[in-house]
């Protein structure tokens, strides 16, 4: 079957093989004679599945016991409320952010309502085409946390390694880039991203959070905001968005299949090096984004030379099929998102069109 050339930043493109095993599955799940739509999310089997998907993500990201993976719902998005709404005490009142692009201010933005966060350090003056050192990185004695967004989906940027934070917990937004990469898990206080782009389909989101955080004695919290609540009843306080962990405990499989982390890792890089270098040694016709030392290898966000090129490129993209290169609408460009269920071949193909566009234009 022909598939589409889906380079979409999220809802991003899924691997066909759990496509292929989610319709297989899809009239009667584990010969129960239901759709997974319609098992009650207090079934043994929906527990089971549940569970699984815990299990597999524990294993694939080598997460230590002293975390917990929940999942929610609201998106990466509600994560920008939950963590100041959590973290945040009397003694420890204050969020310090990174900033390296729109994701992180929107993180900021939501922390401010609920008080006084401060910039830890900052990329905006350079537009964002870099992740600000670490060295230059300033937090207070009330830092209740360090944010950073470990890939910037927007401006294709990327954080190569994280800031050593001892005993101030370090918080990521890591939505675009979770489980392309080995990551060391004990190193961070929460993890959080939405589905979409690796994980699977939107609608759940996924916690990982180090267990002494989640404070027992937070019931001033409303329920739904409170980390504790999902942690006490294994998430599944309420209904959880089912349909989306069953996919996500496809996808985890599938990225087990493929070699886990460090066998998706490297056709990850396969794929950036690929696009990056035609970028390279386009002589100019396409530029990259992002400088190099923090070029993401889930985004790869380039311009042509003018508007007018860059609305032909990505006209002639789409008459030959390729989906999703538009940059986001906050600036423009070009972004090609290559989150782990994108082949190498369909890098490949677009590198070749690439090049055809260059020596057409
Ligand atoms: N953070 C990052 C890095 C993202 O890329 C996105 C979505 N593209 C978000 C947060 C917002 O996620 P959601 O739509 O799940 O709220």
């Amino acid at each position: 079957m022909k598939r589409a050339l889906n380079f979409n930043a999220g809802p991003a493109a899924l691997p066909f093989e759990v496509l292929e095993k989610a319709k297989e599955e899809w009239l009667n799940y584990n010969g129960t004679g239901m759709s997974i739509l319609e098992l009650s999310h207090r079934s043994t089997e929906f527990e089971s599945v549940l569970n699984n998907a815990k299990r597999l993500l524990a294993e694939l990201l080598d997460i230590p016991d002293t975390h917990e993976v929940l999942f929610l719902q609201g998106g990466a998005s509600l994560q920008f409320t939950m963590v100041p709404y959590n973290l945040i005490t009397e003694e420890k009142k204050r969020g310090y952010y990174v900033l390296t692009g729109v994701w992180s201010e929107k993180a900021m933005d939501e922390a401010k309502k609920l008080g006084d966060p401060k910039t830890a350090a900052s990329a905006k003056a350079m537009n964002y085409t870099l992740i600000p050192s670490i060295d230059d990185i300033q937090m207070g004695d009330d830092a209740a946390y360090l944010h950073i967004t470990s890939n910037n989906t927007i401006y294709g940027t990327q954080w190569t390694s994280f800031p050593v934070t001892g005993s101030i917990p370090l918080v990521a937004d890591m939505s675009s880039d979770i489980l392309s990469r080995p990551v060391d898990i004990s190193k961070f206080g929460v993890i959080y991203g939405g589905a979409q782009k690796n994980l699977g389909p939107s609608g759940v989101t996924v916690v990982i959070i180090k267990k002494d955080l989640i404070r027992e004695d937070a019931s001033h919290l409303p329920t739904m905001l409170n980390y504790h609540t999902y942690y006490k009843n294994n998430s599944l306080y309420n209904t959880p968005p089912s349909f989306a962990i069953y996919l996500l405990s496809l996808v985890l499989q599938w990225t087990k299949d493929k070699g886990g982390i460090s066998g998706i890792e490297k056709i990850n890089r396969q794929k950036a090096d690929l696009l990056y270098k035609t970028i390279d040694e386009s002589e100019g016709f396409y530029s990259g984004h992002a400088e190099k030392p923090f070029r993401s290898h889930m985004n790869v966000t380039f311009t042509l030379k003018n508007e007018e090129m860059t609305k032909k490129f990505l006209s002639f993209a789409k008459e030959e099929g390729f989906i999703g290169l538009n940059g986001h609408r906050s600036i423009g460009g070009c972004r090609a998102s290559i989150y782990n269920a994108i082949p190498l071949a369909h890098c490949e193909r677009l590198a070749d069109f690439m090049l055809r566009f260059k020596s057409r234009n």
